[in-house]
């Protein structure tokens, strides 16, 4: 199963794929988590991205759809990926299809999380991710065991440069400008789910399975 998730920053991407990589055992693939990390360990992708990461803009379409391609070829799950901030406008949407159609497999289908406006604000305020392996935290809704620390790996949790004032406004209008037509690319393939993702991380979860699993069914009988 090939799944692609599209919403804002704060819509709950990350915590969601995560859940279904765990249902469905296939391998998350997130370009946010992939750029941060190279930033990190400072390989000539994270050199070549920083300055786009850092300022909230979508790094250049040659070096995102590279790094996806690589990262597609090298996962070793037969069962399947999830896609999370990847494709971001019409152009990626279409190099994922001819890169995937090269190695047989297709994109079953794409579920976008809508969340209204009010509720990513509170979300993004307390948002904090990580170190090691950027596992998501909230000060309100998701804290941590113990203050500033990862419950998983023990890491120090900070807060994305990109998580503040202009750059959040900057990703929420290209999110706006370019992704929703993605949205329509793949209304036209019949493809897409829209689910309302302002409740719980288990209300959002349930529901997404649901709908999944009958829009699989309803494929599989037509
Ligand atoms: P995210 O964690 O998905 O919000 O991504 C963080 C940042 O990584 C974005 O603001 C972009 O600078 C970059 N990025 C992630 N995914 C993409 C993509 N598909 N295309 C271009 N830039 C991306």
């Amino acid at each position: 199963m090939n799944i692609i998730l599209i919403g804002t920053q704060g819509s709950g991407k990350g915590t969601q794929a995560a859940l279904l990589t765990q249902d469905f055992g296939i391998r998350h693939i997130a370009t946010g988590d992939l750029f941060r990390k190279a930033l990190e360990e400072k390989t000539t992708l994270g050199l070549q991205a920083k300055e786009y990461v850092e300022r909230g803009s979508l790094v250049p379409d040659e070096i995102t759809v590279a790094m996806v391609r690589t990262t597609i070829e090298e996962s070793e799950s037969k069962q399947g990926i999830v896609l999370d901030g990847f494709p971001r406008n019409l152009a990626q949407a279409r190099a994922l299809d001819s890169e995937l159609q090269s190695i047989g497999r297709q994109i079953d289908a794409v579920i976008y999380l809508n969340v209204t406006r009010e509720e990513l604000m509170s979300r993004l305020a307390g948002r904090y991710i990580c170190r090691a392996h950027q596992h998501p935290y909230h000060i309100k809704f998701r804290p941590p065991k113990v203050p500033g620390i990862c419950d998983q790996d023990g890491s120090e949790l900070y807060q994305r440069s990109d998580d503040t004032g202009e750059a959040i406004e900057r990703r929420l209008d290209i999110f706006f400008r370019e992704t929703t037509h993605v949205l329509d690319y793949y209304k036209e393939q019949r493809k897409l789910l829209e689910l309302d993702a302002d409740p719980s991380v288990k209300t959002v979860h349930t529901a997404l399975l649901s709908q999944l699993n009958s829009y699989m069914e309803q494929k599989k009988q037509a």
